[in-house]
């Protein structure tokens, strides 16, 4: 889709910071960084919302996660626990109309965010 934002990351139209690439995924870290390390895990393909996924779609992408989350783990020993999410539709405040799922590192109960 050409005006989805996350498309052109994972065209490398535009810049990103790599966590993880395969042929049908691809994880960046969040340019906001709720805690230190989120990261976002996108399909390649163009979907909406977790509505447009049939059940590979759903293995394909949520058999990344505890890789990545492996993976965090040894980049951060800090990290403490995780949140794994994934906002559907506005009303979820979704906003990036490109399906993904947050991976938030979490380090402590005290971290500015619930
Ligand atoms: P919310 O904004 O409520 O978290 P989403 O679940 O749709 O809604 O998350 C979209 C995420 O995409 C946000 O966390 C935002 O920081 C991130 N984001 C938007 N544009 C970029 C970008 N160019 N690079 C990295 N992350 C981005």
């Amino acid at each position: 889709m050409t005006d989805c934002i996350f498309c052109k990351i994972i065209n490398k139209e535009i810049p990103s910071y790599p966590v993880y690439e395969d042929e049908e995924v691809y994880a960046f870290l969040d340019m906001t960084q709720t805690t230190k390390g989120h990261t976002l895990l996108v399909p390649k393909k163009h979907v909406t919302d977790i509505f447009e996924y049939d059940a590979q779609l759903a293995e394909t992408v949520f058999s990344r996660v505890p890789k990545i989350a492996k993976a965090m783990e040894k980049a951060f020993p800090e990290m403490a626990g995780l949140n794994v999410v994934n906002n559907n539709r506005e009303v979820a405040y979704q906003s990036v109309f490109h399906s993904h799922v947050h991976l938030l590192p979490r380090y402590s109960k005290q971290d500015d965010f619930k």
